[in-house]
């Protein structure tokens, strides 16, 4: 009866994400356990957004003052237009996942980039120079191929169920590049790393979009951006054939982390990340 709530104040900076559904989203646990770490004084929402809302909450967040947002699924490329401004990485990528206020609008930025980056760098797998394919050709597969672009791939792959879709993200990029069917995939050689990107097998362990697991033989690394299931069936299939398999929570913490520095204008040191991200996987394999 007597306890005073005042960790909330009149100066208590607002953040959120953006999406629909937005309920599943761990963003919220990890940017406000991020900012209890270190001492912000800001508060982290899921806001549930329709796609024809989408215009009006950005107007809206704008006016209440929220000082930046994620954006997840299905916004990351119909939020651009309502921006005041995009981060040539992001403009890059065609795709955008958070949004930092400025006093004439928000711009849009892509972290998911630099957490894939983090999420391979961490396992010690090199880009530079490899065979890649990469499974999808939605938002996360656009950040994937420009971080394959970057880190200096040899080759990519992309390999798509729209093959159109495809098609269009290899006209984006400037390394050698081919577009697969599924059936094509199944006759490459030896790539060196898959990264599969698309939402098959996100919360359905029994589904893979690679349906003949004899590939992963020919496989050195094999990285889904999933993360629940912890271990998808496309993972559990290239680590049965000695794949190295990493799956997309370091991916997830490290998109976030790197949302949360661009806000506050500050670097999380490299040993509290890890420990923080330690401590989030626990929590989150403990069943949340
Ligand atoms: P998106 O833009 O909606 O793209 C979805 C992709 O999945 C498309 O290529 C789509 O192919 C493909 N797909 C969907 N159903 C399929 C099916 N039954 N068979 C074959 N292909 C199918 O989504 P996104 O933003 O790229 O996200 C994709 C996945 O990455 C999601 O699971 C998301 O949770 C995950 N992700 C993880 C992180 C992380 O931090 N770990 C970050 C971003 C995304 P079509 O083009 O043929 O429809």
């Amino acid at each position: 009866m007597d306890t005073i709530i005042d960790d909330i104040s009149g100066s208590t900076r607002v953040y959120g994400i953006l999406g629909y559904p937005v309920g599943h989203s761990f963003s919220p646990v990890l940017q406000n356990t991020l900012a209890s770490k270190t001492g912000i004084n800001l508060r982290y929402l899921a806001f549930p957004v329709a796609p024809q809302d989408l215009g009006a909450a950005i107007k809206g967040g704008f006016a209440l003052g929220v000082q930046g947002f994620n954006v997840t699924v299905p916004h990351k490329q119909a939020v651009i237009p309502f921006l005041c401004g995009i981060d040539p990485l992001a403009e890059q990528i065609g795709a955008v996942n958070t949004l930092k206020r400025t006093e004439s609008g928000y711009i849009g930025y892509n972290t998911d980039i630099l957490g894939l980056e983090r999420a391979f760098a961490l396992q010690n797998v090199e880009l530079a120079g490899k065979n890649l394919v990469v499974l999808g050709a939605g938002g996360a597969a656009h950040a994937a191929v420009v971080l394959a672009q970057r880190a200096g791939a040899k080759k990519l792959y992309l390999v798509n169920r729209t093959l159109s879709k495809a098609e269009a993200l290899a006209e984006r990029i400037q390394i050698p590049v081919e577009v697969l069917s599924y059936d094509d995939l199944y006759r490459l050689e030896a790539p060196d790393i898959l990264i599969q990107t698309t939402s098959v097998g996100m919360g359905r362990p029994e589904e893979s979009p690679v349906a003949d697991a004899e590939l992963f033989r020919r496989v050195q690394v094999a990285m889904d951006l999933i993360y629940a299931p912890w271990q998808t069936k496309f993972l559990k299939d290239a680590a049965a054939a000695g794949c190295k398999d990493i799956n997309g929570f370091d991916m997830l913490i490290y998109q976030g982390i790197a949302s949360f520095e661009l806000w506050n204008e500050m670097e999380v040191a490299p040993e509290k990340a890890a420990a923080l991200r330690n401590l989030l996987e626990e929590y989150y394999r403990k069943g949340r």
